[in-house]
């Protein structure tokens, strides 16, 4: 009676850090002490559980120690080893692992109940299969997301002819199913149960098949979401408060991000489901776009705008992150602010490869957070700009996205970096970005184009600056 009492309180208290951490999470100042008191939240939850009574000789502490030992070991290892531009892609194995976690606990419950061991109303069998399907589709969808992102996987060659039907058909039977099987109790059967979870293995796969391009980063969000709810549903069937709040949160948080980069590429939720945004294959450009040449800058040029500007604004994109420039950008910045020039940054809610990703990374330099504008606040600071500097972004600067209604990006607001009165991008080449689109602002008569690596090309104006 005390340990269970001692093991809410407990609970209680993992449930707080987690909200106090999601909260000290919403800003960059605070985000490294938020990611610490959560992960206390976290280490307080596992030990209540373990020390959870339990019926005499009804104990796992074996398995459960190789499991915490191989898992902790190989997190470990991963969080150590990987890359910084590779985060996206353990963002979403950690997501995907999520999911079949909760689908591996419903399985189990649901081999009890099939082998006749265990009691279940409908309403914890129709739980089960919740958990199974959704902690499913989050695992799958979330593997084929980080094949994506980590660029194994192109979206032409998971495209089959008709998806938007094949994956209707595909829902509905799953949905169906599920239902039948609540409806049915112990008299279906643990095969049809695994048939289920085959189907919805193979839904999760194919709904994030024809979703591609600009569109990845609200099916990220989605599926984030969908991990958070599956293990809701787990918390659920054990009775387990702190899964079910931490679940909870998760998917709360998911959500609130899937309407916020919905909101962000001007798209319906439906829209990006069902539409294929963003998928179609399109060519990159080389150096040219029919009769037009992009006009080049040398480092000399660059670094005499951005001097003598009264005002710069950096747009950092996915290029910023391959470069690993943010600390040079930052010295940068710091060498024109003590020349008086005004330096901010301009955040579009997709640059990058994972919500927040610029946030992360300016945070690392020790870049002010006031100094970070966002899309609308940029767009109006950009008509008063001297010199906007592209660090290594794309498709969050392409104004076809306004103008080009044949565009797979049409509709997404963009910072509108063609309102300053000079243009400089930092890239190595022509190539297209995440959308694999042409640029017209390359082409644009006040842009220049600065050609090499980002943290290379920031390193040059730096030292030029230094000798102005
Ligand atoms: P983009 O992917 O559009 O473009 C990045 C550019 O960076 C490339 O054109 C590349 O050109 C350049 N680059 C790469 N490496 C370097 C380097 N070392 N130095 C200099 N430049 C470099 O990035 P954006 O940030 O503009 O847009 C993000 C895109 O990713 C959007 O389409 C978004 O929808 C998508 N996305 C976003 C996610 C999110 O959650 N934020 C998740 C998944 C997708 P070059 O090779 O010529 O150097």
């Amino acid at each position: 009676m005390l340990v269970s009492s001692i093991v809410n309180l407990a609970y209680l208290i993992g449930a707080i850090a987690f909200v106090w951490g999601l909260r000290l999470l919403s800003s960059p100042d605070s985000a490294r002490r938020g990611n610490v008191l959560a992960g206390i939240g976290m280490g307080i939850a596992i030990i209540a559980t373990l020390s959870t009574p339990l019926a005499e000789g009804d104990n796992n502490y074996l398995w459960i120690m190789v499991g915490l030992l191989i898992g902790g070991i190989t997190g470990w290892i991963a969080a150590k080893k990987i890359q910084m531009t590779a985060m996206p892609q353990m963002v979403s194995v950690f997501n995907g692992l999520g999911g079949a976690c909760a689908t591996v606990l419903a399985l189990a419950e649901l081999t009890r109940f099939y082998d006749g061991v265990q009691v279940m109303s409908t309403g914890q069998l129709s739980i089960a299969l919740f958990t199974l399907l959704i902690g499913a589709i989050s695992f799958t969808g979330s593997m084929l997301a980080f094949g994506k992102l980590d660029g194994m996987i192109k979206d032409k060659h998971v495209i089959l002819p008709r998806h938007g039907l094949i994956n209707l058909v595909l829902l509905i039977a799953v949905l169906v199913m599920s239902v039948w099987l609540a409806i049915q109790g112990s008299a279906a059967g643990l095969v049809l149960a695994l048939v289920f979870l085959i189907l919805a293995l193979i839904y999760g796969f194919s709904f994030v098949a024809p979703i591609g391009g600009a569109d990845m980063p609200v099916v990220i969000s989605l599926l984030n979401s969908f991990t958070g709810l599956s293990a809701a549903a787990a918390g659920l069937i054990y009775g387990n408060q702190i899964m079910l709040v931490g679940g909870i949160l998760v998917g709360a948080a998911g959500t609130i991000l899937t309407v916020l980069m919905c909101q962000a590429m001007n798209r319906s939720l439906f829209n990006v489901i069902v539409g294929g945004f963003g998928s179609a294959s399109l060519s990159g450009g080389a150096g040219t776009d029919g009769d037009q040449v992009a006009k080049v800058a040398t480092v000399n040029d660059a670094a005499i705008q951005m001097f003598y500007a009264n005002s710069v604004m950096f747009v950092p994109g996915y290029g910023l992150a391959v470069a690993q420039a943010q600390k040079t950008v930052k010295e940068l910045d710091d060498l024109l602010e003590a020349n008086g020039v005004d330096v901010k940054y301009a955040i579009h809610p997709v640059a990058g490869r994972m919500p927040g990703h610029m946030n992360v990374l300016l945070a690392e330099a020790d870049v002010p957070y006031p100094k970070l504008l966002d899309l609308d606040d940029a767009n109006a600071a950009l008509k008063d700009t001297d010199t906007v500097v592209i660090v290594g972004a794309n498709d969050v600067v392409n104004p076809a996205a306004l103008d080009d209604a044949s565009s797979p990006i049409y509709g997404m607001p963009v910072l509108e970096v063609w309102n300053a009165k000079n243009i400089i991008v930092l890239k190595r080449s022509m190539s297209a970005g995440y959308a694999g689109i042409q640029n017209p602002l390359f082409f644009h008569e006040r842009n220049r184009m600065l050609f090499g690596d980002a943290k290379d090309s920031i390193q040059k104006l730096v030292t030029e600056v230094k000798n102005m």
